[in-house]
């Protein structure tokens, strides 16, 4: 399973190239678009590779395996959180983070308001909208999501930048299309109520099976694994 070093290379070159062409299809500057190189299950020397290549920006599912990773690397990444997030582990990563993707619940939002107050860090987040209404998804629905982030505003140590989603799982990334264009006119709904303190810049959405049609609908992050590092093994 695991990638030569010229393999890991090449993966991270196609993929950029194919953001700059999806950019140059939507008439959108490449600037625009944040690559989140997802390494979960993948050790630190893949890492180190991609890192190697001007790669700055990781995302992490588990935190445990993220606090392990951070341990070696610390800040010279940008660690993105993107992994359904529990409570009680809210406390091992704040202050760690560039952005928690993950913001799923109104509880899971006031546990990182109360551990970010306590080490007086202000936590930067996206809210998960499960746009698709997928039975097996975490997130906010669409019709939650606007009283929601009203919710997540009154938290002086939270700012909230944007929405993130996943699409269904697809073999024809035309599939996904509509989703993504539900959850940018989400964000565009939300950010007309001009909350103070809310912006909606952010919409993290695309991964290797559909992040072009993403940045094509106004993706501003696409969190890409597979594409980089190759299959994951999860034993
Ligand atoms: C694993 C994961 C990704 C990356 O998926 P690939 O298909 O490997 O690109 C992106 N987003 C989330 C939330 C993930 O869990």
């Amino acid at each position: 399973l695991e990638l030569t070093e010229e393999q890991l290379k090449q993966n991270l070159k196609d993929v950029k190239e194919r953001i700059a062409d999806a950019c140059a299809r939507a008439g959108r500057d490449p600037e625009e678009v944040t690559l989140v190189a997802v390494s979960k299950t993948k050790p630190l020397d893949d890492i180190r590779v991609i890192f190697s290549q001007g790669q700055t920006a990781f995302g992490e599912n588990y935190v445990q395996e993220f606090c392990e990773k951070y341990d070696e690397l610390g800040d010279t990444v940008d660690w993105h959180m993107i992994g359904h997030l529990q409570r009680n582990k809210v406390k091992y990563i704040i202050g760690k983070t560039k952005l928690i993707h993950s913001v799923d619940s109104l509880r899971l939002a006031d546990q990182i308001e109360k551990e970010a107050a306590k080490k007086d860090v202000t936590a930067d987040i996206l809210m998960e909208v499960n746009i698709a209404k997928e039975e097996s998804k975490w997130g906010f629905t669409e019709e939650e999501a606007p009283e929601a982030a009203k919710a997540i505003a009154e938290h002086p140590h939270i700012r909230l930048h944007g929405l993130m989603t996943s699409a269904p799982i697809t073999d024809d990334p035309e599939n996904d299309r509509k989703y993504f264009r539900m959850l940018r006119e989400l964000a565009e709904k939300i950010d007309a109520e001009h909350i103070p303190g809310v912006e909606m810049n952010e919409l993290s959405m695309g991964m290797t099976q559909d992040f072009e049609t993403a940045i094509e609908e106004g993706a501003t992050i696409v969190r890409v694994g597979t594409a980089i590092f190759g299959a994951r093994n999860y034993k």
